[in-house]
């Protein structure tokens, strides 16, 4: 369902901020269902295995026909506070960062910022969004307010130019061939404001607005949710993309990250699942590179050993048990199928995508900022008291209701 048939948008609740007040209630039971175990996900079960120690890029790949070489794993700023990671990260051979101005309430934009002064700017790329603090622009914004937020994000990085600017978050095709938008890139460049417009999507008419972005020959790159059996139309996109000499960006590559919330992995499984994934996504030679979230030292350890590393038949065997594990569970993105049933006009999937910032990333300010743009009247405290239709409406057997009342007390604001 597209969000221009609900009675209210889900644009129109990213547009505000929200306060983050107290953290909500624990999960009650460790072992209670195979999934969602744990409020917290572990960072790590014990000492981190020493061949991760150190880990360096040892890839970089072509991004488009712009000349720069992009490192294979790199840096998503969703939650970033500290410029030590993103020191590190660029002396381990990262070079590409994403950022944006409602990511840690500006605190990304800054903290980038303050750690890229220590190195060249020119040997590194720097991409952030048409977005104000407070969220994505809308499609109706005025040119002069999209040009004002890019001025804004400068000012914070402190740089003269961002690498990319990106239309964020593109539901609808609308929205991406919003003519302001267009307008406001183009007098960047003009400007040496921006070099490469970009669109990123995650959700749910994904491919249509890739496929869209990429004919249009209006953008430079393409920043897509990618990741193991999701999306089967997006090789074919890619490839055309890549032949058109744009640069391709894999995000939320770890499919939910529900790894160390899986009672029947072992340690070394849930060790195992990130890289593989990671080699999954990179299998594909017209991806760029990918970018994951990173917000702590040792995650660079981590992520950076499956830098330039193939694709093993065992890869790809965890990748399979972990779809397996999840299949009850997992809300697939660009779904959808249930929100028509629902009599509240609930937004199903993007509450449970909050709860999944919430448990698989670490990101509870985030998710509970999230949530509180949901207005009452649409929140999962619906659900408690609801016979919920949405659930027989549910390919995939999603036990809906369940969900949304843990999400609802995990995610709400007290006090
Ligand atoms: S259980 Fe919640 S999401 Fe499902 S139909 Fe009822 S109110 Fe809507
Ligand atoms: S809950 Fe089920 S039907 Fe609804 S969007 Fe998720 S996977 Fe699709």
């Amino acid at each position: 369902m597209s969000e221009s048939n609900k009675g209210w948008t889900r644009r129109a609740l990213l547009a505000g901020g929200g306060a983050v007040g107290v953290a909500g209630t624990v999960a009650a039971c460790k072992y209670g269902s195979q999934l969602f175990l744990l409020r917290d996900a572990p960072e790590h079960e014990g000492p981190i295995p020493g061949d991760w120690k150190e880990s360096r890029v040892q890839a970089y790949r072509s991004f488009g026909n712009s000349g720069f070489k992009m490192s294979d794993i790199s840096f998503g700023t969703s939650g970033l506070n500290d410029p030590a990671v993103v020191r590190r990260a660029i002396e381990r051979g990262i070079n590409y960062f994403d950022t944006s101005p409602d990511y840690s309430d500006t605190a990304s934009e800054r903290s980038l910022g303050e750690a890229i002064r220590d190195f060249k700017r020119d040997e590194l790329f720097i991409a952030s969004k048409f977005c104000s603090p407070s969220g994505h622009l809308d499609k109706d914004t005025p040119t002069d307010e999209i040009v004002r937020s890019v001025e804004d994000s400068l000012q914070r990085i402190g740089t003269d130019y961002l690498d990319v600017a990106l239309i964020h978050a593109v539901n609808d095709v609308d929205r991406l061939m919003a003519p302001t938008f267009h307008e406001a890139s183009d007098r960047l460049k003009k400007d040496g404001k921006v070099r490469f417009l970009g669109v990123s999507s995650h959700t749910p008419d994904l491919e249509k607005v890739m496929r869209t972005a990429v004919d249009s020959g209006r953008f430079d790159m393409i920043m897509v949710a990618y990741n193991f059996h999701n999306w089967p139309q997006l090789p074919e996109i890619f490839a055309d993309a890549h032949q058109r000499g744009m640069g391709v960006v894999a995000m939320k590559t770890l499919k939910g990250a529900y790894h160390t919330q899986l009672s029947d992995f072992t340690p070394s499984e849930r060790q195992s699942f990130p890289q593989a994934a990671f080699k999954w996504v990179l299998s594909n030679q017209n991806m760029s590179g990918l970018v994951v979230t990173m917000n702590r030292l040792d995650q660079i350890d981590e992520y950076l050993h499956a830098s330039g590393q193939p694709l093993t038949d065992e890869d790809v065997a965890l990748l399979e048990r972990y779809d397996q594990q999840i299949a009850s569970h997992y809300c697939r993105p660009g779904c959808g199928e249930c929100l028509d049933s629902c009599p509240n006009d609930v937004p199903i999937d993007d509450i449970l995508r909050y709860q999944m910032y919430a448990r698989s990333y670490g990101q509870e300010k985030i998710a509970m900022s999230d949530y509180a743009r949901v207005p009452a009247e649409h929140n999962a405290s619906q659900c408690a008291s609801c016979p919920a239709p949405c659930e027989a409406a549910c390919p995939y057997d999603l036990p809906i209701r369940q969900r949304l009342t843990q999400a609802h007390r995990d995610l709400r604001l007290v006090g």
